[in-house]
């Protein structure tokens, strides 16, 4: 496999451009993954396609990107246009209309006065500069002692610095401690009591007051921000217990915590709503988001802050002054915004987020009726998205790593994390595409042992 025709159109197999070894693969066994590559040629709708035409049917939206659908012409013809009329400007002292136009769009799918977004280009920059607007925030208010940031145990915040402070993965965590801002982190929501439960689980709203544990040991004072996944998405999908959001909202504003989402995954559609703070009835301080920005097409995210937190920050400097230190060569990217804008009129001319509700009720018997398996240890769910805890084989995350492999080979694409597989098909799946998706998983699933 030195030499492979993975694109046998425009490469010729014997040249060195198809050579295995010069990328190095994020997250992936890289030894293992080139002695036997899986790789997508092709995209459309519901389906990847692999070098030699077989389709794979995507269960996991790519990750958790296409909202959508694969390869919509729209959102292509949009970044072609804006490519070939404007391909960049800065955004230091510069910008384009279509960065208003994105910004306005974003704001008008968010809580009444969640409006102030700043552009990135991918869910870790929008976690980490989200942290840096929490810290300008305490400092303009003269509270530059808070700068300690609290998250949880299981949670997945990316890969930058700041992330890696708040994940709660040991293996994220293990090659980069003690490099990073400081976090500490409450218990994670898993309760085996709630094992099997759909939607929100009734027990575990008290475990929110770990977060009054923290204060107590740290003091309020030296605290900047609480950030979680409202669901935790890449680590198995733990679904927020009832109360539990609503009892962090309480104590964070009980000793001026600003509450940050990250719905890098949750946010466009995924939960039924246009963000899971919508569709838990609770309001953030600070939103992050990514992925289906853009449907996938271009690499995006940002960060929808709080008016008051932004003024805040803008009113502590002199008029002519720039009054926050932060961004990107690439933040707000016209081709980006051209894909977020094409994307958003997609969600909102085909409803999509409407749809992505009404199909999560099918999506939800489809997927408990997987119970019976004997590798099946429990099953959670919410919206369009859902986690199967596999039991584990001799050794942790074997079984999860085997059955991915496995998945792939019989014609389904989806996210595994350890021995957990997370489904997330696109808000454009039909009844029809969810059978055959459960259908094989179901075939491979059955002949684990
Ligand atoms: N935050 C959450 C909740 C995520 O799920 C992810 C990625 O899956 C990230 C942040 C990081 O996003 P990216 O991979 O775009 O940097």
């Amino acid at each position: 496999t030195e030499f492979l025709t993975l694109r046998p159109r425009a490469t010729p197999p014997d040249h060195p451009a198809t050579r295995l070894d010069n990328y190095w693969l994020p997250f992936t066994p890289n030894r293992d993954f080139k002695r036997e590559p899986r790789l997508f040629s092709r995209a459309s709708g519901m389906y990847y396609f692999d070098p030699q035409g077989r389709p794979v049917i995507d269960g996991a939206s790519g990750l958790f990107a296409t909202a959508a659908g694969h390869a919509r012409t729209e959102i292509a013809d949009a970044v072609h246009r804006q490519l070939s009329e404007l391909d960049f400007t800065p955004s230091f002292y510069r910008s384009h209309p279509l960065a208003f136009e994105a910004a306005s769009r974003i704001a008008g799918l968010l809580p009444t006065g969640l409006d102030r977004v700043f552009f990135v280009n991918s869910g870790s920059e929008a976690v980490d500069s989200a942290m840096k607007i929490a810290l300008a925030y305490h400092r303009a208010r003269g509270e530059g002692r808070r700068t300690l940031f609290v998250s949880r145990e299981r949670a997945y915040h990316g890969v930058n610095f700041g992330g890696v402070a708040l994940s709660g993965l040991v293996n994220n965590r293990r090659a980069f401690a003690n490099a990073g801002p400081d976090a500490v982190h409450m218990r994670h929501t898993w309760l085996a009591q709630n094992a099997f439960s759909r939607g929100q689980p009734e027990h575990g709203a008290d475990l929110a007051d770990d977060l009054l544990r923290l204060i107590e040991l740290h003091g309020a004072e030296t605290i900047a921000a609480v950030f979680v996944e409202p669901i935790a998405g890449s680590t198995g999908v733990l679904v927020p217990p009832k109360g539990y959001l609503e009892r962090l909202r309480a104590i964070c504003d009980r000793h001026g915590l600003l509450l940050v989402f990250d719905e890098v995954i949750c946010g466009f559609g995924r939960t039924g709503k246009a963000f899971a703070a919508q569709s838990f009835g609770v309001r953030p301080d600070i939103i992050t988001m990514a992925k289906a920005i853009t449907n996938g097409a271009q690499p995006m995210g940002a960060v929808a802050v709080d008016r008051r937190i932004h003024d805040a920050v803008i009113d502590a400097a002199p008029d002519d002054a720039i009054e926050f230190f932060h961004g990107y060569t690439w933040s707000a990217h016209p081709a980006a915004c051209a894909a977020c804008i094409a994307s958003l009129d997609i969600y909102e001319r085909e409803n999509l987020f409407a749809r992505g509700e009404a199909l999560a009720p099918i999506f939800e018997t489809r997927l408990h009726a997987l119970r019976d398996l004997p590798v099946v240890a429990d099953i959670r769910n919410y919206g369009l998205l859902a986690g199967i805890d596999l039991k584990p084989a001799d050794k942790p995350g074997q079984r999860g790593y085997a059955v991915q492999k496995a998945l792939f080979d019989a014609g389904l694409h989806l996210k595994t994390t350890g021995d957990a597989a997370i489904l997330a098909p696109a808000l454009v799946a039909q009844p029809a595409h969810l059978d055959e998706i459960f259908d094989v998983l179901r075939r491979v699933l059955a002949r684990q042992s």
